[in-house]
């Protein structure tokens, strides 16, 4: 039986907490919050989307930064083992669009009580306001063979901020990414890595809004767009196009799609000037855009463009849409040039913005890079530079598009460390 501690009470701590209570272990998890779970509370606007109820292939293609080290976690913990767990805790949960699983009753304080159960069943102890300074180690040496030693390095145990030290025979890492840091994720656990060797990968914002170069964009703010193709690109180069819907704001976009594009497009891009269109008719091709306004505009010959065009878009977008058009307002449909008309329909199907870089990290769901993953056991979590040292959840290189995916890892990543404690 070990004495393990666990630094960081959010989502993969708790999880490894109770993991590692659960073979019998000795568990202390150290919170330097004054409560378990803070960011769990505002996951999912409140609601807090659990896991995704999608197959594993779905599971994999979902994680943006290294999916295949996530093999045995996702196996040792699946989706489904996560949807049991709260069921058996007392939290019924339900499925909803896109498979995102949440708790019946809508409210994510359901799901850290249900996790403060389980830590209590299993007799962890939570010790809140207990900020871990730093990670204590020793060496020891190992023999190689019949001559040769070497000298090795493994965690003993951490000291916390007011300077004393508790001891442990393996210590878990779940201090979080660095997004969203008044929730306590303040990137500690970086600092623990490159202390004891650790590579950190450069870290960014990510699920993040874009700043908008246009000022006519923050002219549309508060604006949301349904059912739209975002296509953006680096030059000539095709970097994300997908369906859904996005949001204008006093900065720039954000919304489902263009968080999702801040996840998918890669990292070295993410900042450079990139041009999105936006197609405000998916569904017609150009042609059949074409015909109907030809159409439209036969039926009613002496009517004012700008009068024309009002049941085409919503209303704090028509000023931006007949200045990009380039069309007088007052001019009468049947004046309108062929030219004209084929200008506004690329317009439509390739409504301007470049994108101007990242919101920063106070605006991010997840924090993208982090400990390198190939200095992690990917079958236990431990670490393979220090001994019984382990790490889970975001402050590992590991991220993934909303729905579930991000909360998935942090439990899988936490139940194989708390599991793999010997
Ligand atoms: C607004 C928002 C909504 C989100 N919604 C969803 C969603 O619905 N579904 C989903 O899958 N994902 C969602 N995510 C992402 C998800 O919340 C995270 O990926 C996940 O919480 C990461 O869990 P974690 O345990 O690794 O880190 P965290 O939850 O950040 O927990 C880390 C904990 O460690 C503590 N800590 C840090 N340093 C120390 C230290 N030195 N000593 C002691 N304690 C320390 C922190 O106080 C914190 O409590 C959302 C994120 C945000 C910001």
């Amino acid at each position: 039986m070990s004495r393990v501690i666990v630094v960081g009470g959010g989502a993969a701590g708790m999880f490894a907490a109770i993991a590692a209570a659960e073979n019998g272990h000795t568990v202390t998890l150290l919170e330097k919050n004054e409560k378990l779970g803070k960011k769990l509370y505002i996951t999912g606007k409140g609601r807090c989307n659990i896991t995704n109820a999608a197959d594993m292939d779905t599971l994999f293609a979902n994680v943006m930064t290294n999916p295949r080290f996530l093999y045995s976690a996702f196996y040792a913990c699946d989706n489904q083992s996560v949807i049991d767990f709260f069921e058996k805790n007392g939290l019924a949960t339900k499925v909803e669009r896109g498979g995102r699983v949440f708790p019946v009753s809508d409210h994510s304080s359901d799901v850290i009580a249900a996790l403060q159960r389980a830590l209590k069943d299993r007799g962890v102890e939570v010790r809140l306001h207990t900020r871990v300074e730093t990670l204590l180690t020793e060496t020891w040496e190992e023999e190689d063979g019949a001559e040769s030693e070497t000298v090795k390095q493994r965690v003993c145990g951490v000291r916390l901020f007011d300077g004393s030290e508790l001891p442990a025979d393996a210590v878990v890492v779940a201090t979080g990414g660095f997004s969203y840091q008044t929730t306590g994720s303040t990137g500690d656990g970086y600092r623990f890595a490159t202390e004891l060797g650790h590579t950190v990968t450069e870290i960014y914002p990510s699920l993040v809004p874009f700043y908008a170069k246009e000022e006519y964009v923050t002219r549309m703010q508060g604006l949301a767009l349904k059912n739209v193709r975002v296509r953006i690109r680096d030059g000539k180069k095709l970097l994300y196009d997908d369906f859904g819907e996005m949001l204008f704001t006093h900065f720039g976009v954000s919304g489902p799609l263009i968080l999702s594009a801040s996840a998918a497009i890669k990292p070295k891009l993410v900042n450079k000037p990139l041009a999105m269109e936006i197609d405000l008719k998916p569904a017609l091709s150009f042609e059949q855009l074409d015909a109907r306004l030809l159409r439209e505009f036969d039926e009613a010959k002496n009517r004012q463009f700008k009068n024309s065009i009002v049941h085409l878009f919503p209303a704090k977008m028509i000023p931006v849409i007949l200045e990009l058009s380039r069309i007088s307002p007052e001019k009468k449909v049947n004046e309108i040039t062929r030219e004209e008309r084929q200008n506004f329909v690329r317009l439509m199907k390739a409504f301007p913005v470049t994108l101007d870089g990242l919101r920063n990290f106070k605006e991010a769901i997840i924090t993208r890079g982090g400990v390198k993953v190939k200095e992690i056991n990917p079958s236990t979590m431990e670490s393979k530079l220090v001994g019984n040292l382990y790490f889970c959840g975001e402050v590992l290189d590991l991220d993934a598009m909303t729905g579930g995916y991000n909360l998935q890892i942090a439990w899988s990543t936490g139940f194989l460390a708390g599991s793999s404690i010997l």
